[in-house]
């Protein structure tokens, strides 16, 4: 048999899919893959479940239905003063998953360079590659996650064609300033390139911080694809309803990608994202706020341990220095061992890495009931004590945790 698609096969199962069947096996408290433990906004429930049976069932239209179109636009303008048109400039797709997708298939011909910014989402690199687009890797470092100019500049020339940036970013919790942003929309504009802007943690931003969308700074609002996710906005990850905000030019073969990877997206959720977008201001201050109290007692907890706590000012995650605690492991095994023997699961950082990772941290999702967090902190902390700082934690290098 001749052999399938190389890069495909070569790929392994998502870390947060091998660490959740790793927390389910062992019974563990899965503060691995990034879902919260409730559920989405009762009347977000309720009005998908009216949709659902009122009789529109059938294919919507291919760039999503007038309501959420209208309400994209409409929350654009209300939080972030863009004008935009709902029925040229918006795309729903299937999650922000698809809008990636969609966004670099609209963009990159084969040979185009895409700068990326590593720790990187694990969708990033493996759909740069399969479109025969060349990565141009950048790497932010723990513990400031400092943006390094000199690289980023050096990583932009004459074949950029995109910067694909992420901000709120998973997994460091960083969110870009408005004098980050101004220096790379800088590059852009120099090097005559488009930025496809991961936002799905727009909303989810803490201590005062904003989330400044790029597209909002002077020159950008042409070049700019900017991705939000109802899953991460309304709680509901499964729901996977994503949406493009970009110019009419760019979203139109946006449109194109979308309509050869998924064509449409089940009409029923769009309408109810369409209500959740039109929420007051309380829902949106309340789901910052609550998500703040959650960061705010998994990282004390955290910290009370031993681990180096990094800070975090948006998304569902923390980033934690084991090394303080004395574990020798790397972090694919301290993560499988912390799984199997204190039954709290972790992700490995080095999987947001294509090379070498920063050696010695864990991403710990914070999106989870007080009580389970609680309960997590407890049984770290009865492991750490038995495993007296390490002694229990083999350096099982090289223990692979991926399944390729
Ligand atoms: N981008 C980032 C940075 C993410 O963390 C996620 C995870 N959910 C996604 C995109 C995918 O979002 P969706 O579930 O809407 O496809
Ligand atoms: N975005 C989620 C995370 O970072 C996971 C989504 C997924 O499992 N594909 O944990």
């Amino acid at each position: 048999m001749k052999p399938v698609n190389a890069l495909l096969a070569a790929t392994g199962t998502t870390i947060f899919t091998v660490m959740s069947a790793l927390a389910e096996a062992h019974g563990a408290i899965n503060l691995g893959q990034g879902f919260p433990d409730t559920e989405g906004p009762r009347d977000l429930l309720d009005a998908a479940a009216a949709a659902l049976m009122d009789g529109r069932n059938q294919y919507p239209p291919l760039a999503g239905v007038a309501e959420l179109r209208q309400a994209v636009a409409a929350a654009n303008a209300r939080f972030y003063g863009l004008t935009v048109d709902p029925v040229s400039e918006v795309v729903v797709t299937s999650g922000a998953t698809e809008a990636i997708t969609a966004c670099l298939a609209a963009l990159l011909d084969p040979g185009d360079e895409v700068v990326l910014i590593e720790p990187l989402y694990d969708t990033y690199l493996p759909t740069v590659k399969l479109l025969g687009a060349v990565p141009r890797l950048v790497r932010l470092e723990p513990p400031g996650w400092t943006l390094p100019h000199a690289e980023l500049a050096a990583a932009f020339g004459p074949r950029t064609k995109a910067l694909l940036l992420n901000t709120p970013m998973n997994p460091t919790g960083k969110v870009f300033t408005a004098g980050e942003l101004g220096f790379l929309a800088g590059l852009l504009a120099q090097h005559d390139a488009y930025a496809i802007c991961d936002e799905v943690y727009e909303h989810l931003v803490f201590d005062g911080a904003r989330h400044v969308p790029l597209m909002t700074l002077p020159g950008m609002r042409e070049r700019t694809l900017r991705i939000g996710s109802a899953g991460k906005t309304f709680a509901l990850t499964g729901w996977k309803v994503g949406y493009v905000t970009a110019p009419r030019a760019l979203a139109g073969v946006v449109a194109k990608a979308h309509q050869n990877l998924t064509f449409t997206t089940p009409p029923n959720l769009q309408r109810a994202v369409a209500v959740g977008l039109a929420k007051d201001d309380a829902y949106y201050a309340g789901l910052a706020a609550t998500l703040a109290e959650r960061r705010d007692l998994l990282a004390g907890g955290l910290r009370r341990l031993g681990f180096g706590v990094l800070p975090t000012q948006g998304s569902y995650f923390i980033t934690a220095d084991y090394a303080p605690l004395g574990f020798a492991a790397d972090d694919a095994a301290f993560c499988r061992q912390m799984t199997e023997q204190a039954r709290v699961t972790a992700i490995p950082l080095s999987a947001f890495y294509a090379g070498t990772a920063p050696a010695r941290y864990a991403r710990f999702a914070f999106c989870k009931r007080p009580a389970v967090l609680e309960a997590a902190l407890t049984r770290l902390s009865a492991w750490i004590g038995h495993a007296g700082a390490g002694a229990g934690l083999q350096a099982a290098e090289g223990g692979n945790i991926s399944a390729a």
